[in-house]
């Protein structure tokens, strides 16, 4: 079986002005220092190997206004920063919008694209999508694409149709698995408190890496991350990861406080 390592990503959505944010990124940092036993005093000198002291990646996508400050906080741990969205161009005549650029600019590693937030609110299509995600890659960050069926979706039996279909239309050209993460979140899940399943998230999970087959072929489809999202919390984390085709989580309301966000983190042990 491929070995993937896991990523956990918070997705802090609208939450948090300077202070609650900047509490919860030190909190991050604290708990990540004792993880890979360094030093609490952050400016301290970190060893290069570090990085495999934690037991898995782990992201955190604030919101744009405290990306600059979250980055300081958590910087010297192996923390990494994102950004929840990006315009498709690199600059422009688009007031209110940020580029891939700019996130890169400020520290970011990655870029969430296509939530179904986005979606929804946003009336983002799988080709706005794509081309987002490919301005992830274009500016040097990690693109996570997500996907996910709506309720009505799953009930009418579409769900693998629908994410295949999300997952071929949204699929940033030239992606790898060192770009391009999925994350397959079911949009009647997120923020619900109602999970799907293990057994039924493997399945879309499976179902997703054989499309990618045909996208990137059967190399590279097994060792790209799929993640899922929609209510994970600590007490649920470690029997979805268990999934051979979950590879980590995409998480919101539960990165929202420390002891959750690490629990889920912990349960990748
Ligand atoms: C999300 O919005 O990406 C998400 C998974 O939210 P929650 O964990 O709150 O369901």
């Amino acid at each position: 079986m491929e070995q993937r390592r896991a990523l956990i990503a918070g997705n802090w959505k609208m939450n948090g002005v300077s202070a609650d944010g900047l509490s919860l990124a030190e909190g991050l940092a604290a708990c990540a220092r004792r993880a890979s036993d360094l030093p609490s005093d952050a400016a301290a000198e970190i060893p290069p190997d570090i990085a495999m002291a934690l037991p898995c990646d782990v992201l955190v996508c604030p919101p744009f206004t405290l990306i600059d400050r979250v980055a300081k906080a958590v910087a010297g741990t192996r923390i990494a920063v994102g950004g929840q969205d990006c315009h498709a161009k690199v600059s422009g005549a688009h007031t209110g919008d940020i580029s891939a650029e700019m996130l890169k600019d400020i520290g970011c590693g990655y870029v969430i694209v296509g939530h179904s937030e986005r979606r929804a609110d946003h009336g983002e299509t799988d080709a706005v999508v794509k081309a987002k995600a490919e301005a992830g890659l274009r500016a040097g960050l990690v693109a996570i694409i997500c996907v996910g069926e709506t309720e009505a979706e799953r009930d009418a039996g579409q769900t693998e149709a629908v994410v295949a279909r999300q997952v071929s239309g949204s699929f940033a050209a030239g992606g790898t698995p060192e770009t391009v993460v999925i994350a397959y979140e079911p949009v009647w899940a997120i923020g619900t408190g109602r999970t799907a399943s293990p057994e039924e998230a493997q399945a879309v999970h499976a179902r997703i890496r054989a499309e990618l087959v045909g996208l990137i072929g059967a190399d590279a489809a097994g060792k790209m991350r799929i993640l899922y999202g929609g209510s994970v919390k600590p007490s649920n984390a470690a029997e979805l990861l268990r999934q051979p085709d979950i590879d980590g989580a995409l998480v919101g309301g539960a990165s929202l406080k420390v002891e959750d966000f690490w629990g889920i983190v912990r349960a990748t042990e």
